[in-house]
């Protein structure tokens, strides 16, 4: 809904401090009242920075049904859609509503302590599962409540397709088109011995699959990490891990292209 409200999420650095100004000064002139941090009334999110700025804004908003538009100040910026000198097409598009909208989905895990605490962490590129100071892990595997394997090795980062690109990337994981709705498990420094047997590769589970992870040992520090926020647990029972209901709603410009983008960062 057009409420003529638009909120504004800045990072830290200098740059960013300048953009925001420039773009300040464009929307107040242009008839727009712009606050600083989230508001309700809001009919657009703009986030300045680069794609931990976005990540960061999504999970302080939690993340919201508002439509968001990322100015990019960072690296390449797979978020981020607008360049700082782009700003009067942006602005000339978004009011002649020249976009569409991605919906970008989320992954949830559900993390049940040896004392029946539950605690939810949700992720827009990913929830990690960890151990600590380099100990081996080993986790019963489940999928849709169906054994699978014990994993051996230093943890699973599960993925969203939207993740698919970065700490998953990193670790050996596939790229996934964002308009694919699924998870991608990717196993981090998995053993594959006679000893310990794991699955060396990535597995996709469909949006209606949960993948169920049990530590072997209950009092060892494991972590739970979404999207870089990191969460200690010293008597994990089980952890659910499952698309989640929450999703955001990024806008594109007509030259929005993911596999440009792909092709720019990796090759
Ligand atoms: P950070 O460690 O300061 O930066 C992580 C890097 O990942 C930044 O260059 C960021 O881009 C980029 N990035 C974030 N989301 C991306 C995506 N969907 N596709 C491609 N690149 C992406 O951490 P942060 O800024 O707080 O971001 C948290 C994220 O860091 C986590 O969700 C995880 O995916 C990623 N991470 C990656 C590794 C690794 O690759 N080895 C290790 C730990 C965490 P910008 O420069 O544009 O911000």
């Amino acid at each position: 809904m057009k409420t003529g409200l638009i909120s504004l999420f800045t990072n830290e650095t200098e740059l960013s401090a300048d953009v925001e100004l420039l773009l300040r000064q464009k929307l107040t002139s242009r008839g727009y009242k712009v606050t600083e941090g989230y508001d309700e009334e809001a009919e657009l999110l703009i986030c300045i920075g680069g794609d931990g700025a976005f990540l960061r804004t999504m999970h302080r908003c939690d993340f919201p049904e508002t439509p968001i538009v990322g100015i990019n100040t960072g690296h390449l910026g797979f978020f981020q859609e607008v360049w700082p000198e782009d700003f009067d097409t942006f602005i000339e598009d978004y009011e002649h509503e020249n976009y569409t909208i991605q919906k970008l989905g989320t992954v949830m895990g559900i993390a049940t302590t040896a004392d029946g605490t539950t605690n939810t962490h949700i992720g827009l590129n990913e929830i990690a599962i960890t151990g600590s100071k380099s100990y081996t892990i080993h986790f019963d595997l489940s999928i849709g409540d169906k054994p699978i394997e014990r994993f051996s090795g230093d943890g699973i980062l599960v993925a969203t397709s939207a993740g698919s690109t970065a700490y998953n990337y990193s670790v050996g994981g596939s790229i996934v088109d964002p308009r694919l709705n699924l998870l991608q498990v990717t196993p981090l420094a998995p053993m594959n011995t006679t000893a310990f047997r794991s699955f060396t590769s990535s597995i996709m589970l469909p949006s209606d699959l949960t993948l169920g992870i049990v530590p072997e040992e209950s009092d060892k520090t494991i972590y739970i990490t979404n999207d870089g926020i990191e969460n200690e647990y010293d008597n994990l029972k089980e952890i659910k891990v499952s698309i989640s209901d929450k999703s955001v709603n990024l806008i594109r410009f007509s030259d929005y292209d993911f596999w440009s983008k792909v092709k720019d960062k990796f090759l």
